[in-house]
């Protein structure tokens, strides 16, 4: 019988719990992008990158994103595209909120419905669409680079 202590995914208890009720395989690298993504809401692929490659330095660039790929396909992880940004991911799925972005820091921050519940915003013309969602981002100075400012 062996007592080694079993390595990588175990040291992610919820990030493995996470994985599997996603119907993913919990593999070493999943579970440490999951937690670190778990530590850094709205992070991109690089910056997750940053956060885990100390901590593994057998991981590659490409399975971060191989990993952030499987978790948007299974759902539970959403894409953010900030025009002229690098995408960004966060665990906070299905819940229709918005972002507050930066634009000269970057930092972005999380609104909750703009107007009601989901999809939050009606358009004035739906066109025949039965919506299902809204994405708003709202684009200015955080309060730190508007002080600065
Ligand atoms: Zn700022
Ligand atoms: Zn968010």
């Amino acid at each position: 019988m062996s007592t080694t202590a079993v390595q990588g995914p175990s040291r992610h208890p919820v990030a493995s719990e996470a994985l599997r009720d996603a119907g993913l395989r919990v593999t070493q690298s999943r579970a440490a992008v999951y937690a670190a993504l778990a530590a850094h809401p709205h992070a991109s692929a690089d910056a997750l990158f940053a956060a885990v490659g100390p901590l593994m330095p057998r991981l590659s660039r490409q399975s971060v994103y191989n990993a952030l790929n499987d978790f948007a396909d299974a759902g539970i992880v959403r894409r953010i595209e900030p025009a002229g940004q690098s995408m960004l991911f966060e665990l906070r799925v299905s819940d229709n909120h918005h972002h507050l972005i930066c634009t000269d820091c970057g930092t972005v921050a999380d609104v909750d419905c703009a107007v009601g519940h989901a999809p939050c915003l009606t358009p004035s013309q739906d066109h025949g669409f039965a919506i299902a969602s809204a994405e708003v981002t709202y684009w200015g100075l955080c309060s730190a680079c508007a002080a600065a400012a």
